[in-house]
């Protein structure tokens, strides 16, 4: 990623990002295949056979993403099955862990997988018996299975099978992810065929799998389109390039340039931008050839920019997988070595992959957020918190530091509830997380506990300077009353425990335990407070 440039603007951009879209956006900122079967075979062949530096085939970036998506479906594995030559299926290409019988024939109308086939739809089951993944080497008991079409213009080209332990059936999002991993699979064996067509397209090849391969390495949507950006200096002859990238659903917004910096006031793509028009207008790529003052009234990427030359050429390529657009690639070029059809093609087939990529980047981030957080409230979870409150103390200990834990509870929650109806009640409990959230600082971990209960990890903090961290949030809480509809207002109260490590006491489970003994205490004596620990 050599002289790229990055914008990533951090924070607080995200309400006035889906209100403001009109106005502009705001930022957050952040083996050499064998040619003659690479010809007869969409995927080429086997990468495991190999010796020194080989570019990887399409079976080998297959692999690669099966990998990527697995974690993406946390499946145990994922296979991708091929058309065989009798009309059947094989297996073209299996994660690095998935042991698979090669070679193997099957039945084409079989079972579920014929099944899949047929309806060219996701078909998720549990259990599934062994004989319904042939393919699998050594004995495999029972599994929950998910079949994915790897479709391509409505022809189903393979089939992408996750599988894992029957007991945990595959899930709507998992489907999701395992259709845009098959989006991806499908664009693979596009550009590959493309690529054969090309002359030079040994060299050609080469090159797209190389920038293809380093695109799977990265996780981050940020480094996705910066290694694209590489990827197309390398195959057309660009002298500066950019990447936008725009999910609403992920509330992920960044800029990424190369062979030139944007400014640094630049914190939304106006709407008199060429970028902008193909993000929300543009299905196909746009081809600027001339100079950018007279043959295109818009900037390229912003007003006044100056990688755009005057006898400039320039190509914006939409970025989008399965679902809504998500960005664009820019590459400039001068009109000297203007961008041919071939190159412009490649890019074409380049970005499709880059979106899709891209697209399964987010999803992840999404969901590994989520896995991380409590629906309602937003707050952490119970399990993150077990993870952060150990991760916490080991730093304690390393750094000398006092770690405070503060445990509170709703009062009288439950005829909060009786009186206004629970649907009043979640939304009283997602207020109160949130001004709990406000009240204390940003380096402090703020989790649902329980229930009505709340947990919040405040590091390098003593007890005292705890004790008056809890009674702001108590405040905070209290002093102002709950809105239960335009008419209802009710004053919601909570009382909390507080405990500190090392001292008095000595381990994670004797802290979480004071914390507890001192919110009973709290309660005890009459609610609305804040209680010491241990008792
Ligand atoms: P106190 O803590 O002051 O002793 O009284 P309380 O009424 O709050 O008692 P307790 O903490 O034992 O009660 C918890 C109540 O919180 C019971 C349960 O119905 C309610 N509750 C727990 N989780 C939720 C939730 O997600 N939504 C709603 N609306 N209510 C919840
Ligand atoms: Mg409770
Ligand atoms: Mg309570």
């Amino acid at each position: 990623m050599e002289g790229l440039g990055f914008v990533w603007l951090g924070a607080a951009s995200a309400a006035g990002l889906a209100a403001g879209f009109g106005l502009g956006l705001l930022w957050r900122r952040l083996k050499k295949p064998k040619k003659a079967e690479a010809l007869s075979e969409p995927f080429g062949s086997d990468p495991s056979v190999g010796e020194g530096h080989r570019p990887p085939s399409g079976v080998a970036l297959a692999a690669q993403l099966l990998g990527l998506a697995k974690t993406s479906v946390a499946a145990r594995g994922a296979v991708l099955l091929g058309r065989a030559p009798g009309g059947g299926w094989k297996v073209i290409a299996a994660d690095a862990s998935t042991r698979v019988l090669r070679g193997r024939e099957l039945a084409a109308r079989e079972g579920l997988l014929g099944l899949a086939m047929e309806s060219g739809k996701e078909l998720a089951a549990d259990p599934v018996q062994p004989g319904a993944l042939p393919f699998l080497e050594g004995a495999q008991g029972p599994c929950a299975a998910l079949f994915s079409p790897v479709g391509l213009r409505g022809e189903t080209r393979g089939m992408l099978v996750f599988f894992r332990e029957s007991g945990s059936p595959f899930e709507a999002r998992e489907q999701a992810a395992a259709s845009k991993a098959a989006f991806y699979l499908a664009g693979l064996e596009a550009v590959f065929a493309h690529v054969e067509r090309l002359e030079g397209s040994q060299a050609r090849q080469e090159r797209v799998a190389a920038g293809l391969e380093r695109m799977l390495r990265q996780a981050d949507p940020v480094e996705i389109a910066g290694s694209a950006l590489d990827a197309l200096f390398d195959l057309v002859p660009a002298r500066a390039g950019f990447g936008v990238i725009h999910s609403t659903r992920a509330q992920y917004h960044a800029l990424v340039t190369k062979g030139f910096e944007a400014p640094t006031s630049f914190d939304r793509l106006e709407r008199a931008t060429w970028a902008y028009w193909v993000l929300t207008k543009g299905g196909e790529p746009l081809y600027l050839d001339g100079a950018a003052g007279q043959e295109t009234a818009m900037p390229l990427l912003y007003t006044g920019e100056q990688f755009f030359p005057d006898k400039g050429v320039a190509l914006i390529l939409p970025l989008r997988g399965t679902g809504d657009s998500i960005g664009v690639l820019g590459i400039v070029g001068s009109s000297a070595s203007p961008f041919h059809e071939q190159d412009r093609s490649m890019a074409a087939f380049f970005a499709r992959q880059t979106g899709a990529l891209m697209e399964l980047a987010l999803l992840n981030m999404l969901n590994a957020e989520m896995a991380l957080k409590d629906a309602l409230t937003g707050l952490f979870n119970r399990r993150h918190f077990d993870e952060q409150i150990r991760m916490e103390l080991r730093r304690s200990q390393r750094e000398g530091t006092v770690v405070s834990l503060i445990i509170a509870d709703i009062d009288h929650f439950k005829q909060i509830n009786d009186a206004y109806g629970h649907p009043a009640g979640d939304s009283i409990l997602r207020e109160v997380a949130a001004r709990f959230r406000a009240a204390v600082r940003d380096v402090d971990t703020v989790c649902r506990y329980g229930g009505e209960e709340f947990a919040a990890i405040l590091p390098a903090c003593p007890q005292d300077e705890a004790a008056r961290v809890a009674e702001r949030v108590r405040l905070h809480v209290g002093a102002t009353p709950f809105s239960v509809d335009a008419a209802t207002k009710v004053t919601v109260t909570i009382s909390l425990g507080i405990a500190a490590f090392p001292k008095p006491v000595s381990s994670g489970l004797e802290l979480v335990r004071a914390a507890d003994a001192a919110l009973y205490k709290a309660k005890n004596s009459g609610r609305n407070r804040v209680a010491a620990g241990p008792a």
